[in-house]
């Protein structure tokens, strides 16, 4: 509590010198800032335009209300007495509805969420930037390169996955990964790239098969980058990170050469900042996500602490620089991710602090032929008792029978993973419903100017609509 203090201290300071700077006697303040519980912890007064000229959105894919008081308990520091806010509370506006508009399923995916985020339009589940008639939808990010502003896609996952895609892109269906890098390199707006800045996974779709797109990109300006140092040494503004073949690795299991997802936000902000006219990001966690699909609750408290990190660095920076407005949400909820199971009141973080790798991780390797008993050890922060070693090297032999491609592979992939995660997901007493998405109501984080508007229960299509708004107030 003393550091938020601190925080708020610093904000009040700067929004006096913004408002000082640009002519106006007193610092105005956006109206509506977030009525915390303690007002002495009030730091959401801040800004000083109705419409932010920056924006950045993050998205915490999978990241249901659930996800978030969890990872509450996972980061609450063990010598205070209360239990400690995480960097998201203080800027809590309200919740967000998720339903698609898909004619079989009521629950949304990533793809029908991210172009109700990107277009405002509610479309069916798959569809990246079109709307349910398969017709093109404009996007902020467009809106926001149309008015001369820079405008940036920061994800863990591929950077061709749906929620980046569909700011930048417009295909039938999700899977079109090749026809996405494509159009990230082929659309123009007023003679120029869409996208300024792209950093994250999916180099597969770059590369010779696809028409050698990153020589292409590099050849018009773009700085190309493979790791973190070569991602902080970058002099353009304009750059194509690419970390991994497909998805970037969880940061738990991660080596250091690899940008975090607060890295790049870091790298993202400071070129786009360079624009005077401004910018738009859009900032995923992804394996949040990916995470809670396969039921890897120690990889969703990993990824949960990444995509913390990354938006504390973008509210620190909107405390500095009034005007931009954060907003972070989620396109739905994953695996159904339950704070204790059966009978005991318990859930106990502890487990989880201890562990050395996700499940998805040990999974891989256990999968891939090497010694269970060793891997386990490795990865896990306490011991694991013998007949749970054994039901993991069961299962672990039904999986190596079978090719990738065979239609009995992903199932019997699950069950070992099951069996690699069981011992956590009991002593940290997690309890899950699903391997797939649930249609709960999301949690709206929002900070600066334009916030009040996010403020209660929207829809997902009004982070949009508000955007739009923004942008073309401040065309003229
Ligand atoms: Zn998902």
């Amino acid at each position: 509590m003393k550091i938020f203090n601190r925080l708020a201290t610093i904000s009040v300071a700067s929004a006096i010198v913004a408002g000082t700077a640009l002519g106006s006697a007193q610092p105005t303040f956006a109206s509506g800032g977030v009525e915390t519980a303690n007002q002495n912890d009030n730091v959401s007064y801040m800004g000083n335009t109705k419409n932010p000229k920056n924006v950045i959105f993050l998205v915490g894919d999978g990241m249901g209300p659930s996800y978030n008081a969890a990872y509450r308990y996972f980061a609450d520091k063990p010598e205070t007495k209360e239990m400690d806010k995480t960097a998201f509370d203080n800027f809590l506006v309200g919740n967000q509805r998720t339903n698609p508009k898909d004619p079989k399923e009521n629950v949304t995916d990533s793809a029908a969420g991210a172009t109700a985020f990107s277009s405002g339009h509610k479309t069916y589940n798959g569809a990246i930037g079109v709307d349910e008639n398969k017709q093109k939808v404009k996007t902020v990010l467009e809106q926001a390169k149309e008015n001369g502003k820079s405008t940036g896609l920061v994800s863990t996952a591929e950077i061709t996955d749906a929620t980046p895609a569909a700011y930048a892109s417009h295909v039938d269906h999700r899977d079109k990964k090749d026809e996405i890098a494509q159009q990230f390199y082929n659309d123009r707006i007023n003679g120029q790239h869409k996208v300024d800045v792209l950093l994250g996974g999916g180099a597969e779709y770059f590369g010779k098969e696809n028409g050698d797109l990153t020589k292409k990109f590099k050849k018009d300006g773009y700085d190309v980058v493979k790791n973190k140092s070569q991602m902080q040494n970058s002099k353009s503004n304009q750059i194509l990170g690419l970390f991994a073949d497909n998805d970037m690795p969880l940061q738990i299991d991660a080596p250091k050469k690899n940008p975090k997802l607060v890295d790049m936000t870091d790298t993202a902000i400071n070129k786009l900042k360079q624009n005077q006219k401004g910018f738009f990001l859009m900032v995923e966690g992804a394996s949040i996500d990916k995470s809670g699909h396969p039921n890897d609750i120690t990889g969703v408290m990993s990824e949960m602490q990444g995509f913390e990190k990354a938006f504390d660095y973008a509210t620190t920076y909107a405390k500095e620089n009034p005007d931009t407005l954060i907003v972070a949400t989620a396109d739905h909820s994953t695996g159904g991710l339950s704070i204790a199971k059966g009978k005991d009141y318990v859930w106990n973080p502890d487990a989880i602090h201890s562990m050395k790798h996700s499940g998805a991780y040990m999974t891989k390797q256990i999968a891939s032929g090497k010694d269970a008993a060793k891997v386990i050890k490795d990865g896990y922060g306490f011991e694991v008792k013998q007949d749970q070693i054994d039901k993991i090297n069961e299962e672990a032999k039904k999986v190596r029978k079978l090719d990738e491609e065979d239609k009995a592979y992903k199932d019997a992939y699950q069950k070992l993973q099951d069996a690699v995660q069981k011992p956590i997901n009991d002593e940290s007493n997690t309890g899950w419903t699903t391997y797939g998405h649930t249609g709960e109501d999301v949690n709206t984080y929002a900070f600066g100017p334009g916030s009040d508007k996010f403020h209660g229960n929207i829809d997902n299509t009004d982070n949009a609509k508000n955007i739009f708004d923004f942008f073309q107030n401040n065309q003229q």
